[in-house]
């Protein structure tokens, strides 16, 4: 596997200490989603449906700070939005830096080139880019014809001068294995560390909503996609376990307190994906989250999720349980034929509860409270103000579209 044996390490260290401690739940990566605006549109991503304020709105670097150091995960992973659209981003991954979290940069690549020079390369930090196929169903899945050419060149430029780079890509249900091997054997031409690969969540706000697997399919997919890459050196960027459960050999439940996600509202309720209301604090999101509500067989939302934000903890947890099976696993591969794991009841998952009008209204009462009381926002409210008055929000958009 791809993360580096330092990071392992360090990761593997701090999940016995909280053993010790007796913490069940506990955080390994931080979502830290600075923005919501984007340059791409893509028709799978659920992300950027809200109103141009909301769009308008950044995490302050000290928000930043304060949340990874309030939640002590040693991975912070910058997804958005696009990260490289907010002006101190370079400032929030050097303070991140300076206190020794591994960060994870998530980047369509489209203004990394651009702003390379603002970072510098370290065994902690990774962009990690975004590219869901080959040239031509790379194009088709962010609708923007370019792309795939732009990050290939980004991700060349970032190698040659020593950063880290890993690739995340993201399946649907129009993936075919045979497709998907091709791109695995080119994007190891490209010196990356390792892939990411996931299947995409149905979000509920995304336009495209043919195209999302379900567990069966994501399965299926899985299986295939392993079968077709035996005796190859792929690289990924996920635990043996993880890929295991993906192909259908693991029976496990989400743990989505172990990807614990801040952004502009605050600590989203319950993961990355699913945006449930929020929590003011990271205590107050552990210790006050009915965590048992949510996750496959509790919940219609999380039906057919198999995201790593979710499962990814549980294969790490179920790795320092049983390492002798993870062992087997790294050393044999991911099984590929045979009977699958028992698949998750869902006869009692209680239905799904529609927040987001809800979130947005209350979001505009408060800042016309603020307004009404001249308070002019949040200290984020008001730097996203500054920022977008100094070219910081569509104008930044409209800059970053001019792909190259
Ligand atoms: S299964 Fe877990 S990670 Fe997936 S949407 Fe539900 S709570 Fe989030």
């Amino acid at each position: 596997m791809s993360v580096p044996l330092r990071q392992q390490i360090r990761v593997g260290g701090y999940v016995v200490k909280q053993k010790l401690r007796g913490n069940k739940r506990y955080p390994l990566v931080l979502m830290l989603e600075p923005l919501f605006r984007c340059n791409l549109a893509c028709p799978g991503c659920g992300k950027i449906d809200y109103p141009e304020p909301i769009l308008n709105r950044r995490l302050s670097v000290q928000e930043c700070i304060d949340a990874a150091e309030e939640c002590g995960a040693p991975v912070v992973s910058i997804p958005g939005g696009e990260p490289l659209i907010h002006k101190e981003m370079d400032t929030i991954v050097n303070e991140l830096l300076k206190r020794k979290f591994y960060v994870y940069l998530c980047t369509n690549a489209l203004l990394l080139r651009k702003k390379l020079h603002l970072f510098t390369p370290s065994p902690y930090l990774t962009f990690s880019i975004h590219l869901d196929g080959l040239k031509e169903d790379h194009d088709r899945a962010v609708d923007q014809k370019g792309v795939f050419d732009t990050a290939v060149a980004a991700i060349k430029e970032a190698r040659d001068k020593g950063f880290r780079v890993n690739v995340n890509a993201t399946l649907f249900n129009n993936a075919e294995a045979p497709k998907v091997a091709e791109f695995m054997d080119y994007v190891s031409t490209l010196g990356v560390e390792g892939v990411t690969v996931s299947p995409g969540y149905a979000y509920e706000r995304a336009p495209d909503q043919e195209h999302f697997l379900n567990r069966e399919q994501t399965k299926n997919l899985f299986r295939d996609l392993f079968r077709l890459g035996k005796g190859k050196k792929w690289g990924f960027s996920q635990s043996s376990l993880f890929l295991d459960f993906l192909a259908g050999n693991q029976e496990y439940y989400c743990t989505p307190w172990s990807n614990p996600t801040r952004n502009i509202f605050g600590w989203q309720r319950p993961c990355y994906l699913l945006n449930e209301g929020y929590a003011k604090s990271y205590k107050e999101l552990m210790e006050e989250t009915e965590w048992a509500s949510y996750g496959t067989g509790n919940y219609e939302k999380c039906a057919n999720c198999m995201v790593h934000c979710g499962y990814e903890g549980t294969a790490v947890e179920d790795a320092i349980r049983n390492p002798l099976k993870a062992l087997w696993v790294r050393m044999r591969g991911v099984k590929t034929e045979g009977p699958m794991a028992p698949e998750i009841p869902l006869e009692n998952q209680r239905r799904a509860e529609y927040a987001f009008e809800k979130l947005v209204s209350e979001f505009d009462a408060a800042e016309k409270a603020k307004k009404a009381n001249g308070q002019g926002g949040s200290p984020s409210a008001q730097g996203a103000a500054a920022a977008k008055a100094a070219g910081n929000g569509v104008d930044a958009e409209r800059e970053a579209r001019q792909v190259g």
